[in-house]
């Protein structure tokens, strides 16, 4: 650095030239240098940095940038970036000299702001909430940068993106949309600030189009700008309309700039003459009808100016914070003194509470519920705390808060603009006021500033001569005068109030018709919804009832895969019994088969039993027989009984003959008795078959009669009976049992 200035010192000898402050070559290259070597310190002042090295943002300490977007973020990144290293380092001496920096111009149509929120024709679509930070972080550094971009792109480019034609559009906001081309927007008169809406520009309607005539004031832009938005009324209607002039080629607009402002220096602002100004029928605005239309776009841009303060306020905190830890006295940075960081807390609780307050208003424009009143009720405040914090922030500067390069004294002059434009703060206040209290302040009321001045009091006395005095009636003339005055004034008055009543009702005739030709829209909508809304209650109810009989129909289901479940395990119990009785019944099938062949062979030995007996009758009778002939034979010979055994078995001998299956009579009987000995050897032996007759008798003569029965002693009448109830016994005997017997 020394080796520097020893050159520098060497040159200064010989460069001996002045530029336009009286500052030598030498010492603005020294200056230069310093500043670039010291980063923000001047030879003069090296305690502490001014703003050409700006400060590190410090001011959220609640991390509201948490409530930005990923998009809201980069482009607040973006422009932070630009403001710092591109503005920051040149713009004060702009400011001193009220010049618009147009060297920037390059580095805002870089930036790729300009179209604001307007979609389309080149123009960005950013969000309301990313064209605020775009906003606050150009105000962080420099207020003027912060409302040339608002003026053009929040008032200029939003009116024409807003209300214009598809032509319009197409040709001018791609310019406006990336700074080629710059827009002011001219509502303000010399006679109407406050009370914009009583403008009294004219449009007078000519062949092709438009002729302009009047003055405005205070627009940004105008001395240097391209594309004029001029409001006027309409001759015709009364009505408030806009126009497009084309300043450069246009004789009939001229703009002389504004001189002698401490507030944005950088700005220059405008006093418009349009004299005789020519507008083509294709450079009207076809969106504005109204003064509400105007209004539409004040709503827009009010929320950005209500940001504005913000951002001054933001810078200011910054500055002041980094000041503070760098400048000392008394042995220790200011920074550690009580006072000095009451001030600062202050600053940046202000700071904090202004930011959320402008987002939520942002928040609420966008969800498109914002109310002017809330507007106002932001605007008014975040202004009226922006004015207080670089109030403190160029109290903890000391003597280096007035300078304009330590920026807290150009963040101070700069709010006194956004004070007072874009609604002051008294009428924001009372828009808000409005709001709170459904009584609107801002127009005087209507009482008779003539009333106890129109009508004398009392007529003029008479003298007693029957003359009026002469004083008197120079009074009464006088009060006359007086009240013909103050008439004339209040039927202007009134005058001007009917117009601006019959303009205010053609436009809300117009709002009116409009608004009609809406509801008749929107009836028609609704039916249509109506209808819909109909059919669909039907569907929905058809629905409902298919959803009941679903449901039904699934309990149903749902029952009898229940049941089912249970059958299931029924039927493997029937089936479990039903396999135990089909064993059962095979083996009651092999048992009834075993007792039928059983049977058959009982049956077999019955039938041989009952032709055995068949034999045995047959050779039984063969032996009465012969027995009834021997004693027929012993009759004849002397042996008479009354009663002779063949005449009891007489009656018998049916009997047997009957039941013999060997077939009957006396000559069946030889062959049944040989009959029978053959069957002897199946069912027993012949003897067998005789043996239990010849046993009952016990012993009787060997080979005699078989039917020898009773004792030898007994008579013969009861060896009859006994003998028949012997063959009765073994008729008995040899009886097949009965089936059911078994
Ligand atoms: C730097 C700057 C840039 C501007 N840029 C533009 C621009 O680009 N385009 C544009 O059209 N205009 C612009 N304006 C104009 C701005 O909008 C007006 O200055 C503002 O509307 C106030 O009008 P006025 O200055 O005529 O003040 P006035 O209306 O005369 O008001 C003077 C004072 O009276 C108060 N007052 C007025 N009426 C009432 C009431 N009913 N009740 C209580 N108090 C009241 C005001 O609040 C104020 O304190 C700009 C102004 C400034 C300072």
């Amino acid at each position: 650095m020394q080796r520097a200035k020893d050159r520098l010192a060497v040159l200064g000898g010989h460069l001996g030239t002045k530029d336009e402050h009286g500052e030598d070559e030498v010492t603005v290259l020294e200056r230069q240098l310093t500043l670039a070597g010291l980063g923000g310190t001047t030879p003069e002042f090296e305690f502490a940095q001014n703003m050409t090295v700006f400060p590190q943002a410090k001011h959220d300490v609640l991390g509201l940038d948490g409530l930005l977007t990923a998009e809201e973020r980069e482009v607040r990144d973006r422009v932070r970036a630009f403001a710092e290293k591109e503005i920051a380092p040149v713009i004060y001496p702009f400011w001193e000299r009220a010049e618009f920096p147009f060297e920037l111009v390059p580095g805002f149509q870089r930036l790729g702001i300009g179209g604001g929120t307007v979609k389309g024709y080149g123009c960005q679509g950013l969000s309301m909430l990313a064209c605020a930070m775009a906003g606050i972080e150009l105000a962080r550094v420099d207020g003027s940068c912060s409302t040339f971009y608002l003026v053009h792109t929040f008032l200029a480019t939003l009116t024409i993106g807003l209300l214009g034609s598809e032509e319009q559009k197409q040709e001018l906001l791609p310019g406006l949309g990336n700074f080629k081309t710059v827009g002011c927007w001219a509502l303000t008169e010399p006679s109407n600030g406050s009370d914009a809406s009583a403008l009294t520009t004219t449009a007078r309607r000519v062949q092709g189009g438009w002729v302009l005539n009047g003055r405005k004031r205070w627009i940004g832009n105008a001395p240097w700008c391209d594309v004029a938005v001029i409001w006027a009324r309409n001759q015709e209607s009364s009505a408030v309309n806009a126009f497009i002039v084309r300043c450069k080629e246009n004789p009939g607009y001229s703009a002389k700039k504004m001189e002698n402002k401490i507030a944005l220096r950088c700005v220059q602002n405008g006093d418009i003459t349009l004299k005789e100004c020519f507008v083509p029928d294709s450079d009207r605005i076809p969106g504005v009808t109204g003064f509400g239309d105007t209004n539409k776009v004040l709503a827009l841009s009010r929320v950005m100016v209500a940001w504005q303060p913000v951002g001054l306020a933001m810078g200011a905190y910054d500055m002041a914070a980094r000041y503070l830890s760098q400048r000392q006295q008394f042995g220790a940075p200011l920074a550690s003194f009580q006072l000095m960081q009451e001030k600062l807390q202050r600053m940046l609780s202000t700071v904090q509470a202004m930011w959320l307050m402008a987002w939520r208003l942002t928040k609420l424009c966008e969800a498109g519920t914002m109310t002017h009143e809330q507007a106002s009720l932001c605007k008014a405040w975040t202004t009226l705390r922006g004015r207080e914090v670089v109030a403190l922030g160029r109290e903890l500067l000391g003597g280096n808060g007035i300078l304009a390069e330590f920026l807290v004294a150009k963040h101070f002059c700069d709010l006194e603009a956004y004070f007072s434009y874009e609604g002051t703060y008294e009428i924001n206040a009372l828009v808000a006021g409005r709001g709170a209290t459904g009584i609107s302040a801002i127009k005087p009321p209507r009482r008779g500033a003539v009333q106890g001045w129109g009508t004398p009091s009392r007529a003029p006395r008479s003298s007693p001569s029957g003359f009026v005095a002469f004083d008197e009636v120079q009074a009464f003339l006088q009060m006359a005068e007086q009240a013909i005055r103050v008439r004339t004034q209040t039927t202007e008055a009134l005058s001007k109030e009917l117009e601006s009543a019959r303009t205010e009702q053609q436009r809300v005739e117009a709002t009116s018709s409009a608004a009609q030709e809406e509801s008749s829209f929107l009836a028609e909508e609704m039916q249509g919804l109506m209808n819909e809304r109909g059919s669909l209650k039907e569907a929905l109810e058809k629905a409902q009832r298919e959803r009941e009989y679903l449901a039904s129909e699934n309990a149903l289901l749902r029952q009898e895969l229940l049941d089912g479940a249970a059958l299931s395990e029924e039927s493997s119990a029937v089936l479990q019994l039903l396999a135990r009785q089909a064993e059962d019944l095979r083996a009651s099938q092999q048992r009834v088969m075993q007792l039928e062949n059983e049977n058959v062979q009982l049956h077999a030995r019955v039938s041989a039993l009952e032709r055995a007996n068949a034999a045995q009758s047959t050779a039984m009778l063969s032996c009465l027989e012969e027995s009834e002939r021997v004693r027929l034979q012993q009759l004849s010979l002397g042996w008479e009984s009354p009663v002779g055994p063949l005449g009891a078995m007489g009656t018998r001998r049916s009997e047997f003959t009957d039941d013999s299956s060997a077939g009957g009579g006396r000559d069946g009987g030889g062959y049944a008795l040989g009959d029978a000995a053959e069957l002897a050897s199946e069912a027993g032996s012949f003897h067998s078959c005789l043996t239990p007759l010849g046993s009952a008798t016990g012993s009787g003569p060997a080979g005699g009669s078989i039917f020898h029965s009773g004792s030898a002693d007994s008579s013969p009448e009861q060896q009859q009976q006994q003998q028949q109830q012997q063959v009765a016994a073994a008729a008995q005997r040899q009886r097949p049992p009965t089936p059911n017997a078994k």
